[in-house]
Parts: structure tokens; sequence; C-alpha cells
């Protein structure tokens, strides 16, 4: 069983917010502060360069990895930390593509996150004329699937309306077809249990500052499957993903196994955030996690269906076909985001009209969501949201 009461207690939460964004930027563990702080005076300050051997900086991103690892169903020594999302998609589809050298197509779906299809664009401009995404709607990839695709690459959980993919469905029917499987975890880890090395993923790649906790711009993770990780070729091959950095050798020979995901310097300011990050996860178990997160998700559309009717569902109804998050449509979204914020309930907005509300159990509880829910209920019967103020757009929404 999984305290909650305790989780909570490990978050230092701004006084009268109730927090459903958990999904974009986690929020500050306690511990947090004073690991960076002690990394910053009492490693960097002290130890200035002998800090890479000294304070373990160089091992710190496989020793991170093992830990996020835990999370995602990766056995030891098979994730690894640095960069950012796009870079480690970048990474892992590259090295897919490579492995399957007389295929051209990647086969992602249009509800994917726009990075990852970029992304995928890019290396295809790469590699030249002949290689091509392939993009269908997330409903029509099963069928997708056939012996011209390379790589199915997917991110499990919709970052816009929250409907899970099913993993173990869709990686047997890939490799069934002779294709390899690139999985974005970005919506998942943390969030949903995962089991990468049950499902046979090939490839899983994911954020750490969403429902991780480490913060803005945290580093994010890349699996490469055991039995794969001594074949890839990376194509970032930067010095930190040779076998032996040190030796500065003129030529290039990758790392063991996944640590030739590696590109460059890690950011040891960030994956110390991390780190500290991840202790809560120490006493989490994640089933409970899902049921918990379940359980907050459901009460918190039943409220809103019954009091907000002009806002419509936008996630599956059914609990197990999505993610931690829910969302709704209305054409005046961004609006009525601000209006919420402006009342101390924070969520987010998607264009073109997605109110976007995470579930992040280790730090909400039921009375959170039932004021949440009340307050978006008061603000659409009210019209508070339409005020020149809430029709203003940021640059980030
Ligand atoms: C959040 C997210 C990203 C962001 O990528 P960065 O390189 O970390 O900015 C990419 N892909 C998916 C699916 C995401 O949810």
């Amino acid at each position: 069983m999984t305290d909650f009461t305790a989780t909570r207690a490990r978050f230092d939460m701004p006084e009268g917010v109730v927090y459903l964004d958990g999904n974009s930027l986690g929020p500050l563990p306690r511990g947090v502060a004073e690991r960076v702080a002690q990394a910053i005076t009492g490693e960097w300050g002290h130890l200035l360069i002998t800090g890479w051997n000294r304070a373990g900086w160089m091992e710190l991103p496989a020793r991170v990895g093992d830990r996020v690892g835990r999370l995602i169903g990766a056995g030891p020594g098979t994730v690894t930390m640095g960069d950012t999302l796009s870079i480690k998609v970048y990474q892992a589809l590259a090295s897919a593509l490579e492995l399957r050298p007389a295929r051209r197509v990647i086969l992602s779906d249009t509800g994917n996150f726009p990075s990852d299809l970029y992304m995928a664009e890019g290396l295809c401009r790469t590699l030249g004329p002949d290689y091509r995404l392939h993009t269908v709607a997330p409903e029509a990839v099963a069928e997708a699937i056939d012996e011209r695709v390379a790589v199915l690459m997917l991110t499990e959980v919709d970052y816009r309306t929250g409907r899970k993919h099913d993993m173990g469905t869709l990686i047997a029917k890939a490799h069934e077809a002779g294709a390899l499987v690139v999985w974005d975890l970005a919506h998942s880890a943390g969030a949903i249990p995962v089991d990468v090395t049950g499902a046979e993923a090939d490839f899983a790649v994911g954020c750490s500052y969403k429902y991780l906790n480490s913060g803005p711009g945290g580093p994010a993770f890349i699996y490469v499957a055991p039995h794969l990780a001594d074949q890839v070729r990376p194509a970032l091959s930067g010095w930190l993903g040779h076998e032996a950095p040190f030796a500065f050798d003129l030529d290039y020979r990758p790392a063991q196994g996944v640590e030739r995901m590696r590109v460059g310097t890690p950011p040891i300011l960030q994956l110390a955030a991390l780190d500290a990050a991840l202790d809560v996860w120490d006493e989490v178990d994640m089933h409970a996690l899902r049921a918990r997160s379940i359980e907050l998700q459901e009460s918190f559309i039943a409220t809103v269906a019954a009091g907000c009717p002009d806002l419509t569902l936008a996630s599956p109804r059914e609990p197990s076909q999505r993610g931690s998050q829910v969302s709704f449509r209305h054409p005046q979204g961004y609006a009525i985001i601000q209006a919420l914020i402006a009342e101390g309930v924070i969520g987010d907005f998607r264009a073109p009209d997605i109110l976007r509300f995470g579930f992040t159990p280790l730090y909400l509880s039921p009375e959170d969501v039932a004021r949440a829910a009340a307050t978006l209920c008061d603000i659409m019967a009210s019209g508070r949201w339409d005020q020149p103020e809430f029709h203003a757009r940021a640059r980030v929404t």
C-alpha cells in the first residue's frame, strides 16, 4: 500500500493552489533544493573539477537511469539520462532505422506530440528522399503496420486527450511485421504502470520534468532493450558515448550497452535535482498509484459532467483507456483556463480547444479535486472567464 498523505507531505506546494499540471511540469519535492545546493556548494564549489571522480558525476546518468528504469520496468544498466526528449527520440529513431536497412518508413499517429514528428521528419530529410514519416489516426495504427514499416514510433498517452495506446498489442503486431518500436513514455513514466521489458519494447524514451518532478529542463531518459544495446550505432556519436572518452582517440568506438546513447557532458545540477526528486518513488506502488489516479479522475469527470454542461469530454470515458489526465473541449478553453489559474486551480490549454488536467496522486487529494471541479463549474456558470485579461495569449499556454 502507498500512503498518499505521506507522499503529499513531501512536496512544497504554494498555499491555496490546486495543481493539475504535474503532467506538464511537476512541482518541487522537498529535499531537492538542499540536494542541488549541496551539489553546487559542496561538490562544484569545493571539489571543482575533481567532482567528476570524487562526487561520482560521471556515473550519475547511469545511476539515476537505474532509478527511472525501476518505474518503467527496465532492468539495471538499460537506461541512461541526458539531453532533452526530442534528442532522445532522434537517437532512438536513427538507431532503429539503421537496424532495418531494407525499410524506409517510420509509422506514427496524428495524436503524437509534434516534436516527435518534427524530429522524425528532420531525420528522414537527412537520410534521403526514400525515407518518410507516415502518420495515421491513433485508432488506425494497428492496421497500418506492414512489412514496409521500419519503425513504429508512438507516444503511449496522447498529450492532448489522455488516450492510451495498448502497448503490448501494438508492439507484438509491429514485431510480427518485422518492425522495431520506439515508445515515448513522456506521459507514462510516473503516471501509470509501465513494463518495457515485459512488453518487449525495443527503445523507450521520456522526460523527467513531467510526472518525475525533476524541474524545468530536467534531463530525458532512453532505454534500449538489452539484446539491441550492443548492436545499435549511435547517430549522435558524442565523446561520452565512446568506449574510452579519455583515451581521446580520433576514431569513434561505441561504449558498452546503453552508455553509448550518452552524447556530451551531463547536466549534473539537474541530475542532482532528479536524483532527490526520485526519493519519493521508493515508497510508491505503481498499481496503487494507478488506482488512486483513476479514482480522482472519475470524481472530477462526474462533477464536471453534472455541473458544466458546456464542456465536452475529450478523453476516453473508459478509465482503462486513459493515462493520468482528463481533457475537455470548449472553444473558449484558453480564457477558461486563465480564469481558473487566477482562482488558484492550475491546469493548462492545448490548441485549438483543449482544457487539460493532470492527476498526480502523490500530491493531489480528493478534496483538491473536488475544489478544482467546483471552481471550474462556478467559473462556467457565472461566465467569469469572459474578461479581457483572460483572452490575452501568453507565449506559453
Ligand atoms: C513533453 C513532450 C516532449 C518534449 O520534448 P523536449 O525535448 O523535452 O522539450 C516531447 N514528446 C512528447 C511526447 C512529450 O510529451
